[in-house]
């Protein structure tokens, strides 16, 4: 789950990073108000899940509260194009924080090594926003520690890593204790990405984090109710949200008019290739996992129909703990409340699949065999109107 900066930066808070002084705001007054408040230069930047906002315009620094309301009023409600999520996203709320005097912008992160199966530290003293370019032309100015951890993040290391990048001796003491906070705040807020670019060093030599970037593993949430807060679905397609609601395991595909739902990942993804390979586009992903009731059937139908870009349904499932028959309700209760106009073409296999079909035989849904045959059947009928 990835949260705003601004959010970002109170954990930070939280463990000891410093921040600028700052906070968010939603309309034009608000943001005159802070800046007002603050009484000083201030930057104010655009609340979105998507990093390189500086280069997407919506990073503006403001000399008074008037210049601040002028900035509020020009990006809050506005759309930008953000190259790195490569999505148009519309800004909801700013972050007003005082302007910092930036000497020295360092790249900071802690993320994962999946192939050294470790916590990987990264760290450069050519932080800001051209930190991409520096990876790709320069990757010898980027310092990595890979953590143990059972040991954790230990001085020695983080001294390590600090001269390998390059730092000024003089800064070393002080850069210490805002990597240990990093590594401890990505730890305990049991982040996948805790990134802060830049980090900034002012002109009078504080170290203070002008931006914050965090994604959270979203299985971990179960233990973070605290982080419920954080949750903002205005940039998640409005159906995937609907889904995640009701439980469902669903990804809405662009440009994809036939329906899927299977009973585990790999299964749905063979379903996916194998309607590919009839000719067809799939519309989603969709899971309804193990051991589904007949209502998780029912809703996830029901999700599936409300793209109106779906001109065909296939449901392909085998059997194991999930039992053939128990879908067979689900999806007859289904047709008799949704209003189906698509065919469905349905493929059951394994545990209950003969009770499951002997139940399907009193409606019009089409049976399918094979997996195959049932990719090659909905695509045809999809495609035939
Ligand atoms: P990002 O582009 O989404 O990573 O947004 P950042 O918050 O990192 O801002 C982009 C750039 O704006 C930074 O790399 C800085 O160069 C500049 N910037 C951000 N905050 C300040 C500030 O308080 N003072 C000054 N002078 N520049 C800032
Ligand atoms: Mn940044």
């Amino acid at each position: 789950m990835k949260i705003h900066e601004y959010q970002a930066k109170q954990l930070l808070k939280q463990y000891g990073v410093v921040v600028p002084a700052g906070q968010v705001a939603s309309n034009p007054d608000e943001v005159r108000e802070v800046a007002k408040t603050l009484g000083k230069r201030v930057v104010i930047k655009g609340q979105v899940h998507s990093g390189g906002r500086g280069k997407a315009g919506a990073v503006k620094l403001a000399d008074d509260a008037n210049a601040a309301e002028a900035i509020g009023k020009d990006l809050l409600g506005k759309t930008l194009f953000f190259a790195q999520a490569g999505a148009d996203i519309k800004i909801n709320r700013l972050l007003v924080e005082e302007a910092v005097d930036i000497d020295k912008e360092i790249y900071l992160a802690v993320t994962q090594d999946r192939v050294r199966q470790r916590d990987v530290l990264i760290l450069s003293m050519q932080g800001g926003m051209d930190i991409e370019e520096v990876a790709h032309n320069n990757p010898a100015d980027i310092a990595k520690l890979l953590i143990d951890p059972l040991l954790g993040l230990q001085d020695f290391a983080c001294r390590q890593v600090l001269f390998e990048a390059g730092m000024d001796k003089s800064l070393i003491g002080k850069m210490i204790p805002v990597l240990k906070a990093l590594y401890a705040a990505y730890v305990g807020t049991d982040a996948t990405l805790a990134e802060i670019n830049p980090l900034v060093v002012t002109k009078s030599g504080e170290i203070i984090a002008g931006d914050a970037k965090w994604d959270i593993d979203e299985n971990a949430l179960f233990r973070h109710p605290e982080f419920t807060a954080f949750k903002d679905e205005s940039e998640t397609d409005p159906l995937e949200a609907e889904a995640h609601r009701r439980g469902i395991q669903y990804v809405r595909l662009e440009g994809g008019d036939i329906g899927i739902i299977g009973n585990g990942a790999g299964l749905v993804m063979t379903t996916m290739d194998e309607v590919k390979r009839a000719g067809g586009n799939p519309a989603d992903f969709l899971d309804i996992g193990g051991g589904a009731k007949a209502e998780a059937v029912t809703n996830s139908l029901e999700i599936i129909l409300m793209d109106p870009n779906v001109k065909g349904v296939l449901f392909n499932i085998f059997g194991g703990i999930t039992r053939g028959d128990e879908v067979a309700k689900g999806i007859i209760e289904g047709v008799k409340t949704l209003n189906v106009k698509v065919p469905i073409v349905i493929r059951l296999a394994g545990t209950r699949a003969a009770e499951g079909a002997e139940l399907l035989k009193t409606t019009n849904l089409i049976p399918a065999e094979t997996m195959q045959e049932a990719a090659a059947k909905i695509v045809e009928l999809a495609y035939a109107k």
